[in-house]
């Protein structure tokens, strides 16, 4: 395994890997013909967190430039961050004039602006004030006082964004109204990267985007990749849980994934607009199961704000579409269609059959 910093390409990756080694991105891989899989896995530092593309065939070093050029240009377009994406400029322009936008920028904030509407605002395509206001993606975050995140809630309200699909332009209409597309950004770089990956004829290949996985058909014997599903209890680590799937997006939304701590409480990133916190639903995570990462993405952010009840019942609209709702209780909800795939591996969270 190679470990990439940005600046450069790696030349050469070819490596014969064991199986102890791809404990970070699956678990308990013990069947013997796995033992030395032909792999080539790559690491790059993008999209904030660690990207690890892992490819069990034969393939030619420009796929994996080809997905980290097309990874790294999405977070250039995407940031919210970032003074000169395509984002900021949109924010720039609140309150003035539309902006048009790139293919791309236009179909994920689209896909957001959707799925904002569709959620009610529990997805919301606009939070970005109120994400900045707390700064938990910054290294200072801090609970604000009570009359800053009334006044930046007024800047939530995501009923006169106008998108035209006929020139892509997005207009954003009060100024100081800003987009964050953190909750959808990285689903929609698993849907690229995959794409690029497939398109090169590969068969059998796990994406990694920070946590977020595409599979890529089933292992090379043709069985599941086995996924683990992340320990949610903020300060631990490992995994809960086995999830046995082939040709997936497999994504999470969890408070530990980031957080800060502050007079002994914890706050994390995933906020709900109307009370202007950290959502409060009773979970540790939702991980959504899909063919397309990207709704896999924007729907585990939904679910994690709207909680099991609700979270559930909002998935029931999507297609092939499960999740495991995991509770602040250790109680594990499972859509039903994948009670057969999903193995608890950890005795202090117990799989409950149906909400009461
Ligand atoms: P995820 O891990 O996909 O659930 O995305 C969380 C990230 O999306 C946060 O770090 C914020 O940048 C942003 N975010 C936080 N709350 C929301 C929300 N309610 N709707 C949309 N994006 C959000
Ligand atoms: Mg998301």
């Amino acid at each position: 395994m190679r470990t990439m910093k940005k600046g450069g390409w790696p030349t050469r990756k070819k490596i014969l890997l064991t199986v102890s080694i791809l404990v970070i991105v699956m678990c308990a891989c013990s069947s013997k013909t796995d033992t030395k899989l032909p792999i080539t896995e790559v690491r790059y530092d993008l999209l904030n967190t660690v990207i690890t593309i892992s490819i069990y065939e034969d393939v030619s070093d420009i796929v994996f430039s080809k997905v980290f050029d097309k990874i790294a240009d999405i977070e250039k377009t995407m940031s919210a961050v970032s003074t000169d994406s395509e984002i900021s400029s949109i924010a720039a322009m609140a309150g003035k004039s539309p902006v048009k936008l790139s293919a791309e920028a236009y179909y994920v904030i689209k896909e957001a602006y959707d799925i904002t509407v569709a959620s009610n605002g529990a997805f919301n395509l606009v939070i970005s004030p109120l994400v900045k206001l707390w700064g938990v993606n910054t290294p200072s975050p801090h609970v604000p006082n009570q009359a800053d995140i009334e006044r930046v809630q007024g800047l939530l309200d995501y009923s006169g964004v106008v998108l035209s699909d006929a020139d892509r332009s997005v207009y954003l209409p009060n100024e100081g109204m800003s987009i964050d597309l953190g909750a959808i950004a990285k689903g929609h770089a698993g849907d690229a990267a995959a794409e690029i990956v497939r398109g090169y004829g590969v068969k059998h290949a796990v994406l990694d985007l920070g946590g977020n996985i595409v599979a890529i058909g089933g292992r090379l014997d043709g069985t599941d990749w086995r996924i683990g599903v992340r320990n949610p209890i903020v300060g631990e680590s490992g995994y809960i849980g086995v999830l046995s799937i082939q040709d997936k997006a497999v994504v999470t939304s969890g408070g530990y994934e980031r957080y800060f701590e502050s007079d002994g409480q914890f706050y994390h990133h995933i906020f709900d607009g109307r009370t202007g916190y950290p959502a409060d639903s009773g979970l540790l995570s939702v991980t959504v199961i899909s063919a397309s990462s990207i709704d896999a993405d924007k729907l585990s952010t939904v679910a994690f704000v709207l909680g099991v009840r609700d979270g559930m019942d909002f998935l029931k609209a999507y297609d092939d579409t499960e999740a495991i709702f995991i509770t602040t209780e250790r109680v594990i909800y499972l859509t039903p269609g994948i009670t057969n795939t999903f193995v608890v591996s950890d005795d202090r969270f117990r799989i409950e059959a149906e909400q009461k």
